[in-house]
């Protein structure tokens, strides 16, 4: 095991800079009332490393908007052409490193990359997601704390999680033990800045643990029972704020922004299914025009239908969504709740097919 002192850490962080990387970490952010936010780091930045960030570390991969081509439309001696001017990645598309994750932070990296690349037998592949997350460098911190909104372990290795992660610090006095979990992380915990240390690891926090057997199909079974969908949403103000804090929400909306009649850029945006215009049709018709239809679907996709397409539920239980709902909405109250219903024998029956 390695070992690097609490005072070496902005040196390891340096170092990183002047080999060219971009360097994120927790952050008091004085303009958002004191907010902690991953925001770039340079040299003399204090970090965090006791306070989660409020927004999660998917914006270096998935940024809240972002370009992605321009068009012109031109005269020619041919007759008029349109000519595209790819955007490309633009931001973070170099070399990036994010300090001070969570273990539910790395985690949900690696449920984005199962959908915004490609995987066997499927052809998704985002080409600036791709190039983003090539060049990102996860260096975790181990909780050996939580507080009450955690509940990680409710879903695989908790706060023990290794997913994701390039190198894992676990606080121990003076520093951190290092552990490497790629071969990125392995050569960082082999650079001078560490030494070799018989030091054990520290025990890890221990969040609280839903008993969520059989939540999939029991998210099916009340699928039509709005009494319980509008009494689990009775306080939402259907903000969106819970998709946006959450590092496994991923919708995205694309449009264009227009310079002129016809000449524009086409942008992509964070989406988020909360909101009522997310599902709004032209016609003017909404198939989710009340809240608790919204939530319903956040639900039923998180913990539903994404798992049983993707086998992956899209949630870590990071807690952002409870810590920062302006409501007090509990998603933990909701999941037992379902996850108390008695099993419908044969199952149900209707699924949203759309997320
Ligand atoms: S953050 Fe809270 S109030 Fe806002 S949409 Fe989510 S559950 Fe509703
Ligand atoms: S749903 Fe809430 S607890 Fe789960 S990953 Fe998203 S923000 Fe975190």
């Amino acid at each position: 095991m390695r070992f690097i002192a609490s005072d070496g850490l902005p040196r390891l962080l340096e170092r990183l800079r002047e080999d060219g990387a971009e360097v994120w970490a927790p952050r008091v952010v004085r303009d958002t009332l004191n907010t902690v936010l991953f925001s770039p780091w340079s040299e003399g930045d204090e970090i965090e490393t006791g306070a989660y960030s409020t927004l999660s570390a998917k914006q270096l991969v998935l940024p809240a908007t972002e370009r992605l081509f321009a068009y012109r439309y031109r005269l020619t001696a041919e007759g008029e052409k349109i000519e595209i001017e790819a955007a490309g990645p633009g931001m973070h598309a170099g070399e990036t490193v994010v300090f001070g994750a969570r273990a539910c932070d790395a985690k949900a990296l690696g449920v984005l990359d199962a959908l915004f690349l490609s995987t066997p037998g499927q052809s998704y592949n985002d080409p600036h997601y791709r190039t983003r997350r090539a060049g990102l460098t996860v260096i975790t911190l181990a909780c050996t704390t939580c507080d009450s909104a955690c509940f990680c372990s409710s879903f695989g290795a908790g706060p023990a999680e290794t997913a994701g992660s390039d190198l894992i610090l676990y606080p121990v006095g003076g520093g951190y033990l290092a552990e490497g979990f790629s071969d990125r992380g392995r050569e960082l915990a082999a650079l001078d800045i560490f030494e070799d240390s018989s030091q054990e690891k520290p025990a890890l926090a221990e969040t609280a643990v839903l008993e969520l057997a059989g939540l999939e199909q029991k998210l099916l079974d009340i699928f039509d029972d709005l009494d319980f969908w509008r009494g689990a949403t009775e306080q939402c103000l259907s903000c969106g704020y819970c998709t946006y804090a959450c590092p496994t929400c991923h919708c995205f909306n694309i449009f264009d922004e227009m310079q002129g009649d016809r000449d524009g850029e086409r942008c992509r945006s964070w989406d988020a299914c909360m909101f009522y215009t997310y599902t709004l049709e032209t016609s003017g018709h909404n198939p989710r025009p009340e809240i608790a239809h919204r939530y319903r679907n956040r639900m039923g996709h998180k913990f539903s239908y994404y798992p049983a397409n993707q086998g992956e539920i899209l949630c870590t239980g990071c807690g952002r969504c409870i810590r920062g709902c302006p409501a007090g909405v509990d998603i933990r109250e909701v999941l037992k709740a379902a996850a108390a219903r008695p099993a419908t024998p044969g199952g149900a029956l209707q699924q949203e097919t759309e997320s």
